[in-house]
Parts: C-alpha cells; structure tokens; sequence
C-alpha cells in the first residue's frame, strides 16, 4: 500500500512559504510559476514564460539608457472634476512612481542615437491617461517634432481615468494631433507594448506607430474581454487580447524580450537616422 503523506504537497508548500519571509518568491499571474525572487534578474521577467512585470517607469528607463534628459516634469492635473478620494490617490501614486502623474518623458541617447522617449506607469493609477501626462505625452511629440527627433513610446495603460471624465478623453485626440503633426514631418515614431496596454490608449497613440513592437505575454486590448462577450454573446478564444495574437494578426509587428529591446531600439534608429521617413502608407 503506498505511503499516505502527513501532508498534501500543495499545502506543504504554503505551510513552507509562510515560514519564507515576504518577497523571496514571486509568482507569475501569466503561467502561474513560483520561483526565487532573484531568478526574475534586472530585466524582471519570468524565467518560466518570459513575461515581462510591471515596473515603473523610472525603473524601465534604467534597462533603456542612462543618458536621459526629463522634460516637463512639473505638469500636474488640476482635478477637474474635485473628484472624492482622487487627491489622496495621486498623493499615494507621485510617493510610489516618483513621478507627478503616469509618464515619464524626455530625451534619450539609446545606441548612440537620440530620440523623444516616453514611459507610461502603470503603477500610477493604472496608467490611466488623464489630462496632465495627455499633455506631457503631446509635448513629447512638438517637441521631438520641434527638434527633428524619432519618438518611442512605451505603453501601459488602464484606459482613460475616470476621476477626469470627458477632459481625459480628449486627450486621445490631441495627442492623436500631434501624432500626425510629428509624422507630417516625416519623423518616426516607434512605439512598445508593455502589460496591459488598453482602452483609449490602445485607440489612440499606441496603435499610430510606424513600428510597433511589444513585450511577450503583454496584454493588448481595447474593452475588457468580459464586456465585449455580453456585447456580443460569444466566448472568445484562449489567448485573445495577448501581444502573440496581436502579432499573429498583423497589429504588432515584432515581440521582442526586454533583454534585446536597447539592441532593437537602436538598430530601428539607426536605419532611420539622417533618412526622411515616409510612414507606412507613403503620404
Ligand atoms: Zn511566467
């Protein structure tokens, strides 16, 4: 007769977890693997699946580049809206991101070139655009415009922020503007999805990209996959809404690992240095 054990495994393994101080382990919520913390190394991604974790923006500049200029670090929402609890939450948010609201934008020297570069957090309130990092994002672009300078984005969003109402909105539109000013200028634009890339993000600037790269395993979306079920009375297919469908759809045009993005980055901006680039479709 085979052994009973004193204990089932699973519980085992809680019961040892308990006595392991706080952080040692991380857990992957995309394939569900626990490994020692360190294992996740500087790129923070999972040794299992290679997804990548939300970091801050700050912490993602670190693996991009050290040469970096902040521009307009002083924009702040005005709270148009005298939304209830939303001051407490920015406070709470400019202490953990270190930033004034969910971007962090300037310029960058990556591989020898130079480019605008943006980082959304989605550590500040979900990333959610509202109106002062919509109008950091859109001086990202006048600027770089204004300086003859490629932009790359790195997205991370929960879609408009809600605190804002309408006024978030309209961001979409006027950073959209300057999207197309920048282009119109025959400058390139390259942006990088990052987990969970959705919303009115994903509507607007991070789908207007000559070049559009993303991370593995990040989730790229528009409405959450609930809502469009009961909109439209079907289940959906495993893995909808992931970079890899989008790639496989013809939405992003490469996924590529954290560890070879710099690489990346800098062989894209090199080919465009000194070229006018024309945008996909020729204009
Ligand atoms: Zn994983």
């Amino acid at each position: 007769m085979a052994a009973k054990f004193a204990r089932h495994p699973k519980q085992a393994l809680k019961d040892y977890e308990e006595k392991v101080p706080k952080g040692i382990f991380r857990y992957c919520q995309k394939c569900g693997a626990k490994f020692y913390f360190a294992r996740a190394g500087k790129y923070h991604v999972c040794p299992n699946c290679g997804y990548g974790f939300r970091v801050t923006a700050r912490q993602r500049l670190k693996m991009l580049t050290k040469q970096f200029t902040e521009w307009d670090t002083d924009l702040t929402t005005t709270d148009p809206l005298k939304f209830p609890g939303y001051q407490e939450k920015l406070t709470k948010a400019r202490e953990q991101t270190k930033l004034q609201d969910a971007v962090l934008t300037g310029q960058a020297e990556i591989r020898g070139q130079q480019a605008a570069l943006g980082i959304m957090d989605p550590a500040f309130i979900m990333g959610s655009l509202g109106t002062a990092n919509g109008e950091r994002i859109t001086r990202l672009f006048e600027k770089a415009t204004e300086l003859s300078l490629p932009v790359i984005m790195f997205t991370a969003s929960g879609g408009a922020r809600m605190q804002e109402g309408i006024q978030s909105l309209m961001q979409m539109a006027k950073i959209s503007q300057a999207v197309n000013d920048h282009r119109a200028a025959g400058l390139p634009y390259i942006v990088v999805i990052m987990d969970p890339t959705t919303g009115g993000v994903t509507a607007s600037f991070a789908s207007q990209a000559d070049i559009i790269l993303a991370e593995p395993k990040a989730m790229v979306a528009f409405a959450g996959r609930r809502v469009i079920e009961q909109t439209i009375h079907k289940k959906l297919p495993q893995g909808f809404q992931s970079a890899e469908n989008a790639y496989q759809n013809g939405f992003v045009d490469a996924i590529v690992p954290r560890s070879q993005q710099v690489d990346k980055l800098g062989q894209l901006l090199t080919i465009f240095a000194g070229q006018k680039w024309r945008g996909a479709n020729g204009e």
